[in-house]
């Protein structure tokens, strides 16, 4: 065991400070990564203030990040798909029991015995797993992903996450080809379900709460923006959408979105509020609409999207912030003002 800087939250209403935290020594299987860049997700905020507290109440200290980007520094005896010096990425997880029906699908996101990059039960050193805000993290091989070269680093790491989450669900719900597309918040996740539905062929509408973000939706790839709170411009496309993909951070009116569908569309929801949706038969019934979920993705599908990303030179629009502004990152992330993602230099923590 090593200690590595980090920095972590003591209680829901505490802000995050420098701390340090164990790291285990690496053994056969694992993978050594000082860690270069970390996305701030929407969830690390929801987690740190537990605000899933009755579904996933969160345990302190807490050290979020699940969009690491790094450079291996050490490898076990065993490892074979890494070396000292390669990029390397590791997402929302770092272990599952690789037997269920799940794992042998190749959909690790939904083992039942998986160990999510922090707040977890950490099977080597007991205690929690501890995520990516810090320098360095040592993580099974089998969840470590290789990075494109060719791709702009600090731009890489919310592949890792909100690429995943909206990669999965547009791909799974086949050739989006010519297809009206909704995506629902223009953030972290929305901006890059807009890039890819876009590199899918689909008609990308996106649905905002700001007015402000219309230029950037055009510029990001979308073909229209309807301003969700405008009656008038929401009811002009009612009935019309093949899919949507709501990534809403916040408790929101779900019907809304599903009287968009057409018929047989589907509204899938990525976006994590606590509280249970209020969902209208109707808004169902009529056109035989359905609504999903989904979560991440697997270890292949993360893969097979970052190397889409390579061959398309796609990464996430990004501010790049030194740690100490995470605090700040967070507040301005409740107010929906990212633009599209922060991501921290994690070099700014050798000052801590
Ligand atoms: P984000 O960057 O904060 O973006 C969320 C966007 O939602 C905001 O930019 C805003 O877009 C819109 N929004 C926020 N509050 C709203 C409200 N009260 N009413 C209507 N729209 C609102 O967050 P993110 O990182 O993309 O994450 C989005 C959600 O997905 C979070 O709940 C996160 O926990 C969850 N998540 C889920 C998964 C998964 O696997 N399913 C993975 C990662 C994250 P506009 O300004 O355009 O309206
Ligand atoms: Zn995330």
């Amino acid at each position: 065991m090593y200690k590595a800087k980090a920095y972590s939250t003591a209680s829901a209403t505490s802000p995050l400070a420098a701390d340090t935290i164990p790291r285990r020594d690496t053994t056969e299987r694992d993978v050594q990564i000082e860690i270069l860049f970390c996305g701030i997700c929407h969830s690390d905020l929801h987690y740190a203030r537990d605000e899933w507290h009755s579904v996933m109440p969160t345990v302190y200290p807490c050290v979020p990040g699940h969009e690491i980007v790094g450079r291996v520094t050490g490898v076990g005896s065993a490892v074979t798909k890494f070396k000292p010096g390669d990029l390397a990425g590791v997402g929302c997880l770092v272990d599952s029991d690789h037997t269920c029906p799940n794992c042998r699908d190749g959909l690790e996101q939904l083992c039942p015995n998986q160990t999510l990059t922090y707040g977890s039960p950490d099977r080597h050193l007991g205690g929690v797993t501890y995520g990516g805000y810090s320098e360095s993290i040592v993580v099974d091989e089998r969840f470590v992903l290789h990075v494109p070269a060719n791709l702009n680093l600090a731009g890489v790491a919310p592949l890792l996450c909100a690429g995943i989450t909206t990669y999965s669900p547009l791909r799974r719900w086949g050739n989006l080809a010519g297809k009206k597309v909704g995506v629902v918040g223009l953030g972290g996740l929305g901006h890059m379900g807009v890039k890819f539905a876009r590199a899918f062929g689909a008609h990308i509408v996106v649905f905002t709460t700001s007015p402000g973000k219309k230029e950037d939706a055009l510029r990001l790839g979308a073909h229209e923006v309807i301003i969700s709170t405008s009656a008038e411009e929401m009811r002009q496309h009612a009935g019309t959408f093949d899919f949507i993909l709501d990534t809403i951070a916040a408790e929101h009116d779900i019907n809304a979105y599903l009287n968009m569908l057409g018929r047989d569309g589907n509204l899938t929801l990525v976006g994590a509020q606590e509280k249970p949706l209020a969902v209208s038969a109707f808004a169902l019934l009529l056109g035989r609409r359905s609504l999903s979920g989904s979560i991440i993705g697997g270890i292949k599908e993360t893969q097979e999207m970052l190397d889409f990303c390579g061959a398309h030179n796609i990464t996430a629009d990004v501010e790049v912030i030194p740690i100490q502004k995470v605090n700040e990152a967070y507040e301005r992330l409740v107010k929906s003002d990212v633009k599209y993602r922060f991501s921290i230099d994690m070099a700014s923590l050798k000052s801590e």
